[in-house]
């Protein structure tokens, strides 16, 4: 199989690999589509075992990123970096000059923030080098850190999923979060704050503990968060926390929550469908980070500042949709997440449509 025939691909516009011998980066930057307009995505910073997988990383997250532009009815393409290499110990001002340097190479075709691994006063390194930097702090224009947005939307989108199944409110209702990090954790005040009982978990103990004290959860080690009792399951951490081994065990009959790449697999997707569960798709869910960086951008392109109330009006665009999604997979019999899919290939073929 060929890179341009492998599933990963999927119709990139562009793949680029650079090198800089001085500063010792090795990154890969994917365009998949800028049919909406130029692609954004964050660039992750990560010790691939080898440049292959990096590549496919890079191709997975980009394309994921043109799905989530569109259901955020953001005019962005799908776009993102990777950098080969340990974000503990090979962080180099000089490294994130010579990021600079390969995102300015792409001319505008891609837009650069944060992902794992990577912090706003790393971009700033790279900021000097190319103005195609975004998700910084201290200008007009900057959005700063997006996981409060983030976790906003989350927290409407699990009301919204969970009205559906349980009726309106969250006072009788138990969410079960895993990973309470920089979104689990703001999405555990909101939760609680609405009323809500916890319970939750994190790899990391302090963390977790000091969410629990703070909001009266109930805090389970990280392998028994799949058995909580509770009606709505958050996935919060890494990836694939849905998947054919755990959901016999998910008692909730909704998940929604803030990670990417929720579902470990389409068949995950379908089996929790057929079990009767609603699936509030990750990258509609969690589109409130991507919408608070577009802001950036949007307010660099036209010399202004940066706005709140165009990024409320995306989000509840962005409400709108998941709305859509859940309706529509009711009405004609399907998961969510293949409706979800459906909105953002449609939408990119319009953009495609009307910029040729
Ligand atoms: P974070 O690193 O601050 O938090 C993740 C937390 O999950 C950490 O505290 C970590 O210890 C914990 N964790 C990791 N593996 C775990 C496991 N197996 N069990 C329990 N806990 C585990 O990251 P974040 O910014 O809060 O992002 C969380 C997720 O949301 C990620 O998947 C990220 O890609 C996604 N996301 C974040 C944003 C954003 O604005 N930050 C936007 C969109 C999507």
């Amino acid at each position: 199989m060929t890179l341009f025939d492998s599933p990963a691909f999927d119709g990139h516009e562009a793949v680029h690999a650079f090198h800089d011998a001085k500063s010792g980066l090795n990154c890969i930057i994917a365009v998949h589509s800028t049919a909406r307009g130029p692609s954004a995505g964050g660039c992750r910073m990560w010790a691939y075992h080898s440049a292959e997988a990096a590549l496919e990383d890079a191709l997975r997250l980009s394309r994921a990123m043109s799905y989530k532009n569109a259901v955020a009815d953001l005019e962005l393409g799908g776009g993102k970096a990777v950098i080969i290499g340990d974000s503990r110990t090979r962080k180099t001002p000089e490294l994130f000059e010579a990021f600079g340097r390969a995102v300015d190479a792409v001319c505008g075709k891609y837009w650069a923030a944060e992902d794992v691994g990577i912090t706003p006063a790393d971009l700033a390194h790279a900021r000097r080098m190319s103005r195609y930097v975004a998700g910084l702090d201290g200008h007009p224009a900057a959005s700063g850190d997006p996981s409060p947005v983030t976790a906003e939307g989350v927290f409407r989108g699990i009301k919204l999923g969970a009205e559906r199944v349980y009726g309106p409110g969250l006072k009788e209702l138990t969410v079960a979060i895993q990973g309470v990090g920089h979104v689990g954790g703001l999405l555990a005040d909101k939760l609680h704050a609405a009323g809500a009982r916890l319970v939750v978990t994190d790899v990391n103990e302090a963390v977790a503990r000091a969410v629990a004290e703070r909001t009266g959860a109930e805090l389970v080690r990280p392998e028994l968060i799949f058995d909580a009792q509770a009606q709505v399951f958050a996935p919060c951490a890494l990836g694939g926390a849905v998947s054919l081994e755990t959901l016999p065990r998910i008692r909730a009959r909704v998940i929604a929550g803030g990670a990417n790449n929720q579902l470990a697999s389409a068949e995950a997707g379908r089996a929790l469908y057929e079990k009767g569960m609603l699936y509030c798709p990750d990258y509609v869910i969690n589109g409130g980070g991507i919408i608070n960086v577009a802001a950036e951008i949007r307010a660099l392109d036209r010399g202004e500042a940066y706005e709140q109330a165009w990024v409320e009006a995306k989000l509840s665009r962005l409400m709108q949709t998941l709305e859509e999604v859940l309706q529509r997979s009711r009405e004609e019999g399907r998961p969510t997440h293949e409706i979800a899919a459906e909105i953002a290939k449609a939408r990119i073929a319009e953009g495609r449509a009307a910029h040729g």
